[in-house]
């Protein structure tokens, strides 16, 4: 059985002390897809780091992506060419290193007759799309006649369907994938603690002061740093005023929703993209183990990040476009499994023209003071940017900009010959097809890590909920080896149980407490009051609000 044993995390408390007392070249306030990028690679640069996250890691935009790692299929029809070749390069160089993470995904897209983009138009685009990733994508994509459409996916709508192509893309775990450049921030030497809010930021002669509050205990310390980066996606202006900048907004947010649905009532057997009848936008249905999910939405929104949740109109507007499809599903508001929705963190206008770099998908911006804010960006792009960020920060530093080796070395668990060869391993030690592959595609090289919890307490093979395949051993590694500190963090980040289930993780929450209590500490009443945080936190994700704000 494969091991990939990682050291043992630091505790918090040893975190926050080196917090308190370190002097960091940088410190990075936001754990989401970019912060955490930004701190693994300066850490591996050699860099004193250390990355502070307010909620838990990927807590904000990052857990509530299309989970695509996508080539930008999309910006051909703006002519963004450098924009597509760039997205193809991360999405094979992310393939290579986190394969388990990070899988081709086969996309069908139909065309109907009268359709925004005619089929003419999509074998160009897809053409041009295979020659900008240099034709090293998965496969190349193929051009389907009107029965081979139907023979993929036999659910669509056959009235006015023309045929249509298949592509490739890849699909991702966005939480995961976050967590693993955190964790691999700390493996590199970075300090690295969730949890712990940002609440001041002052210059003064020994460089920027950036007051951390350890939010379990209530404690705060104040942590030296020469340069910090402002890595907070939609929260990035408020953080600029703590830092004295009255500067103009830095984000324009867009909100996105998604619903998740039974699958069995689409009947989609790979992910389709479609134009959504309605207003002709693009929309995507993806599989999700036992559902399917509609995304998404795009509307400006001035709603605060935190209070961001799909609307009654978003929901219907997702069925309606789905059911336009897929007529034989006839899908209603009571076939939602869950809704939610996230802030796409875009470059205001007229932000970052004085940065160091600005594309039309991010924006670096310097104060004097040494603070660098990042805005914009994509999932898909991360490590570039991250790159980008810390050739910056070690201009500034007057560093010698070193060689960034994000391109080379694995993440966590990415250190693996065969993710077939591994499933097939662990479908024996586990007998559950389904586990097996939920551990493999989770932990990677670190799958027997996790499983190996079993050999010692055999109820820790049980399931979670008894329909999806994450088990119980998966609960204490997050808590011991991923940070996970409260139900919130096992159930919506560490798993995706609260997108999966109709009470959104409540169940398993009851499920869960006493183990996680066992490992943290908790009390009868501490125990209650956790459930109580996490049905408040559910809410606050899933609820449905009746007019859009
Ligand atoms: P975030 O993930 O929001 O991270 C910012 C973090 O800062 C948060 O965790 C927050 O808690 C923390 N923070 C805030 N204030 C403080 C403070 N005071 N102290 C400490 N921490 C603080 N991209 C793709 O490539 N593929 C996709 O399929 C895709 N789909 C998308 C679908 C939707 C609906 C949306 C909204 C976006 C999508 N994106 C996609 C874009 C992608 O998700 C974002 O670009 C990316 O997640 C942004 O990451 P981030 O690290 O900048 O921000």
């Amino acid at each position: 059985m494969p091991h990939a044993v990682t050291p043992p995390p630091q505790t918090r408390a040893r975190a926050f002390d080196t917090l308190a007392r370190g002097q960091f070249d940088v410190v990075v306030i936001g754990g989401g897809i970019n912060g955490a990028a930004i701190a693994r690679d300066a850490a591996m640069r050699g860099l004193r780091v250390a990355l502070v996250e307010r909620d838990d890691f990927a807590s904000g935009t990052s857990s509530r992506s299309s989970r695509l790692i996508h080539g930008g299929l999309r910006y051909l029809e703006h002519g963004y060419f450098h924009l597509v070749f760039e997205s193809s390069r991360e999405r094979r160089l992310l393939l290579a290193l986190a394969p388990h993470l990070v899988r081709p995904l086969a996309f069908t897209w139909p065309v109907y007759r009268g359709a925004r983009v005619p089929r003419w138009k999509l074998a160009a685009g897809l053409l041009l799309y295979d020659v900008l990733s240099m034709f090293r994508n998965v496969a190349r994509h193929r051009v389907l006649g009107r029965a081979k459409t139907i023979a993929r996916e036999p659910s669509l709508a056959a009235d006015g369907l023309r045929g249509g192509a298949v592509y490739y893309d890849a699909a991702t775990d966005d939480t995961r994938l976050t967590l693993v450049n955190a964790l691999g921030a700390e493996s590199a030497g970075a300090t690295v603690m969730n949890h712990a809010p940002v609440r001041a930021i002052s210059t003064r002669q020994d460089g920027l002061h950036v007051e951390v509050e350890d939010r379990l205990t209530g404690r705060r310390t104040t942590v030296h740093a020469r340069v910090v980066v402002n890595a907070t996606g939609p929260w990035t202006d408020s953080v600029n005023r703590m830092a004295g900048q009255d500067a103009p907004s830095a984000v324009r947010g867009t909100k996105g929703a998604h619903i998740a649905v039974p699958r069995e009532r689409i009947g989609n057997r790979d992910a389709l993209t479609i134009l959504s009848p309605l207003d002709g936008r693009v929309m995507f249905v993806l599989p999700a183990g036992i559902n399917a999910i509609i995304g998404t939405t795009d509307t400006p929104t001035m709603s605060p990040p935190d209070e961001v949740r799909a609307s009654e109109a978003d929901v219907a507007y997702l069925l309606a476009s789905a059911n336009a499809f897929f007529p034989g599903a006839r899908l209603q508001r009571r076939d939602v499994v869950s809704a939610w929705a996230g802030v796409r963190p875009l470059i205001a206008a007229g932000y970052g023209t004085a940065a160091t770099s600005a594309s039309r998908e991010h924006a670096l911006s310097w104060t004097d003071s040494g603070m660098v804010s990042i805005t914009g960006g994509k999932l898909t792009a991360y490590r570039a940017i991250a790159a980008e960020v810390v050739d910056a920060v070690e201009a500034r530093l007057a560093r010698e900009v070193s060689a960034c080796e994000t391109d080379r070395i694995p993440l966590p668990g990415g250190d693996i010959t065969s993710i077939r060869d591994a499933v097939n391993d662990a479908r024996r030690l586990t007998d559950d097809e389904d586990v097996a592959a939920r551990l493999v595609g989770a932990y990677g090289s670190g799958w027997g890590y996790v499983w190996i919890r079993c050999q010692r307490e055999p109820a820790l093979a049980e399931r979670v909920s008894p329909e999806l395949p994450y088990i119980m051993a998966e609960v204490s590694h997050a808590v011991e080896h991923e940070r996970a500190c409260a139900l919130a963090d096992v159930l919506v980040r560490r798993m995706h149980i609260a997108y999966e289930t109709r009470d959104n993780g409540r169940t398993a929450a009851r499920r869960i407490a006493p183990l996680v209590g066992s490992l943290l500490g908790w009390d009868d009443a501490e125990t209650r009051r956790q459930l109580e945080d996490y049905d408040a936190e559910a809410a606050r994700l899933f609820a449905v609000d009746p007019v859009d704000r």
